[in-house]
């Protein structure tokens, strides 16, 4: 089954959707499944069977972390409303143990965090060792939503993108791997999401008249986030473009990003820190 899946996919997704200078979002498929020839049934049996990979790297990282491994994992979702940046929470992250999870979500800034500099309430929730951080929203609203509102002038949100960039550099030199996903939902795709929450009781609750208004901004936030690209996607820190109007895919590509980076860190079972043959003899005689 494992090779049936993996030969699904002609190309490792960490390669097909890594942001390159020549991504265009303006031309991006959101609906396609880049690098995976599979169906949608392909695509979700193989999200179990890789879901049980991520479990358990996942509890390896967690277990070095307890060992003293300074070295964490930092999944940073952005997207526009209805992308599924909460799917991907519940569907992804949702296969490995809460305990070694640091989730945070940003929204408007409390007034606290308006009198501080952007990256303070950030700097507040890095993950600690041993733990995947995941971040549904960031530091990035602070190049989007705020650019595109004009909430700060200018040259205070142009001088971010380098602020971010400086400000990632070090994440990573302390032992923090980024996993950065942009994820793209088309404008017709958005409509049919928003139109679901009007029509189902239990999504109500999801539905935010602003949404609404922000649709008019589109062009406005595909720039925005075409400069996101353009200057923070680095070396260190690379963007992957995830097109997300197919939710198996987008969270079976999420799933194998998070896999690359996990292995990455060439992880294996901490030595025990205890004579195990004198603790057989001890329990044995307990
Ligand atoms: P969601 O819409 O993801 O369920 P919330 O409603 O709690 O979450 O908040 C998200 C809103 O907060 C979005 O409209 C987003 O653009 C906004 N937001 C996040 N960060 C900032 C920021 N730094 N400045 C202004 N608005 C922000």
């Amino acid at each position: 089954m494992a090779k049936a899946g993996s030969k699904l996919w002609q190309r490792p997704a960490s390669e097909i959707l890594r942001a390159g200078p020549g991504t265009l979002v303006a031309e991006l498929d959101r609906n396609g499944t880049p690098g995976f020839s599979g169906a949608k049934s392909d695509g979700t049996a193989l999200l179990e069977e890789r879901g049980a990979v991520l479990s358990g790297l996942q509890e390896m990282l967690y277990a070095n972390g307890r060992s003293g491994d300074s070295r964490s994992v930092l999944l940073v979702l952005q997207g526009m409303d209805t992308a599924g940046k909460g799917g991907m929470v519940r569907h992804v992250i949702g296969h490995v143990d809460p305990q070694g999870v640091d989730h945070a979500a940003f929204g408007v800034p409390t007034p606290e965090e308006k009198r501080h500099h952007f990256l303070w309430r950030i700097s507040k929730r890095l993950p600690r060792g041993g733990q995947i951080g995941v971040f549904d929203r960031s530091h990035y609203e602070d190049v989007l939503v705020v650019r595109v509102h004009g909430l700060v002038p200018t040259p205070v949100w142009q001088g971010r993108y380098e602020e971010i960039n400086q400000f990632e550099r070090t994440l990573v030199a302390e032992g923090t791997t980024l996993v950065k996903v942009a994820m793209f939902v088309s404008l017709e795709e958005q409509k049919k999401r928003l139109a679901e929450r009007l029509d189902r009781p239990d999504k109500y609750w999801k539905y935010n008249p602003s949404d609404v208004d922000e649709r008019a901004l589109w062009p406005a936030y595909q720039e925005a986030y075409q400069a996101m690209l353009d200057r923070t996607s680095t070396e260190y820190a690379p963007w992957y473009v995830v097109p997300c109007d197919r939710k198996w895919y987008s969270r079976l590509a999420v799933t194998e990003l998070l896999i690359t980076a996990l292995e990455g860190l060439d992880l294996s079972w901490p030595p025990a820190d205890f004579d195990i043959e004198h603790e057989k003899g001890r329990l044995a005689d307990a």
